[in-house]
């Protein structure tokens, strides 16, 4: 490497000085570097991405801080009908988690002011748009976004996944840039399937429940982590990368079947005492819209969980109404997926109307609700794809009765 021609000297084409003045001298294909030079360039090198990193950071910020409550709902609404007040208590608090990121990330100077993190807690029946709400938001950011499933955790020592694993999948949504990774949202599901199986805390220990929920804490509260960058078990000898998860948002959702009990028990002992909700006005159809924290511990999360999950808000049942607009109102609906996908073979699809109660109703009675609308559409529509582009003709209409054949032969 070093250019060793002894005749002649050669010499440092940036410095200028010969081989015989510096430590090393490498030879490129038709040049010469020092080794001094080499670091002060590597030095030089340093300093550029420290501060095009920083202005990155700055520009983000300012994007964020763009992002008012307001359209974070409408961007919401774009694609998540109803929900409402999830959406307006989500907006704001994403809202403002970015904004104390960026006054975090900008400050110049510290005011003494710490704005503390809002997790949040979704409480929903399945197939309400828990995940679809949490991943919106973040395809709206352009933020990494991981879902885990908290069933699959376990605490540490385990079968089971430990929980710096969330931090791994958040890392490999990011392409591993670690910068990047603390500033994502982690929608952690079926939160309610930890929950401590007795109310009683002297009970032994409860490894798939507290165990879990205690382990979590460490990610909620906002941590230096140690996170081993190819998920799985934690080994000794591994390296480890430290994600801070001080800027994560965490978003748990859960289903929380059966705390309408709980919530009419509190509601009818809180009838009697004062600033209570009057008897007659409370909605007896929707308990769930009263949900406290209270009640959440009562159905065994832990109160240092609830304490990191201030912001707790309800999904709405989904009627037969909002299914029907689900299959053709959000940007990407289900039909209009269809109708794209025709289009591009040169067919208009056409879909008459009796068609979507017929899919609404259908899901319903097999009781999966929004979740059922992609698959009945599907076993309506896959002879219909089959066809479609070997066909000549201009237009392709899906009428009741060839709906009910499909859905009868499937
Ligand atoms: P959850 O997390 O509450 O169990 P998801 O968000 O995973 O439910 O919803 C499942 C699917 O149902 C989504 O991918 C979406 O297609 C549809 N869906 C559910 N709720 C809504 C909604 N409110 N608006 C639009 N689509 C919805």
């Amino acid at each position: 490497m070093a250019g060793g021609n002894k005749g002649r000297q050669n010499h440092c084409m940036f410095c200028g000085r010969s081989e015989s003045e510096v430590p090393l001298l490498l030879s490129g294909i038709d040049g010469y570097i020092c080794s001094d030079c080499v670091h002060l360039a590597a030095d030089y090198l340093r300093d550029f991405e420290k501060n095009t990193s920083a202005a990155n950071a700055e520009a983000d910020a300012k994007k964020w801080s763009l992002q008012k409550p307001k359209k974070i709902k409408e961007f919401l609404d774009q694609y998540v009908i109803g929900q409402d007040r999830a959406k307006k208590l989500l907006a704001v608090a994403v809202y403002n988690h970015y904004k104390r990121v960026n006054h975090n990330l900008i400050a110049k100077e510290d005011d003494g002011i710490e704005l503390e993190k809002s997790n949040i807690l979704m409480v929903g029946p399945t197939g309400t748009g828990k995940t679809l709400l949490a991943r919106t938001i973040a395809k709206m950011l352009d933020v990494p976004f991981t879902i885990v499933d908290a069933t699959v955790l376990t605490e540490a020592g385990y079968v089971g996944e430990d929980v710096e694993s969330i931090l791994t999948r958040l890392l490999q949504e990011a392409d591993f840039d670690l910068q990047k990774a603390e500033r994502g949202i982690v929608f952690i599901d079926e939160i309610d399937k930890v929950a401590r199986k007795s109310d009683n805390p002297s009970i032994t220990r409860d490894v798939s429940g507290e165990g879990v929920q205690q382990a979590l804490l460490k990610l909620l509260e906002g941590n230096v982590v140690n996170v081993p960058p190819k998920g799985g078990r934690k080994h000794p000898e591994q390296e480890f990368i430290h994600v801070n998860t001080q800027n994560i948002l965490f978003i748990c959702g859960g289903a929380f079947e059966g705390i309408e009990r709980k919530i009419a028990q509190r509601l009818n002992t809180q009838v009697i005492g004062f600033g209570a909700i009057e008897k007659q006005k409370i909605d007896k159809e929707n308990l769930l819209k009263y949900v406290t924290a209270q009640d959440l511990r009562g159905y065994g999360l832990i109160p240092e969980i609830l304490g990191r999950l201030p912001i707790v808000t309800y999904l709405d049942h989904l009627d037969r109404d909002a299914l029907k607009r689900i299959l053709t109102e959000p940007k990407n609906a289900i039909l209009k997926q269809y109708e794209k996908i025709f289009e591009m073979d040169g067919q208009k699809l056409i879909i008459e109307p009796e068609v979507l109660d017929f899919i609404v109703d259908t899901s319903i009675k097999n009781g999966l609700g929004a979740r059922g609308l992609r698959s009945i559409c599907e076993q309506i529509m896959d002879d219909a794809m089959y066809e479609a582009p070997s066909s000549k003709k201009k237009t392709f209409t899906v009428t009741l009765d060839y709906a009910k054949e499909k859905m009868e032969n499937a």
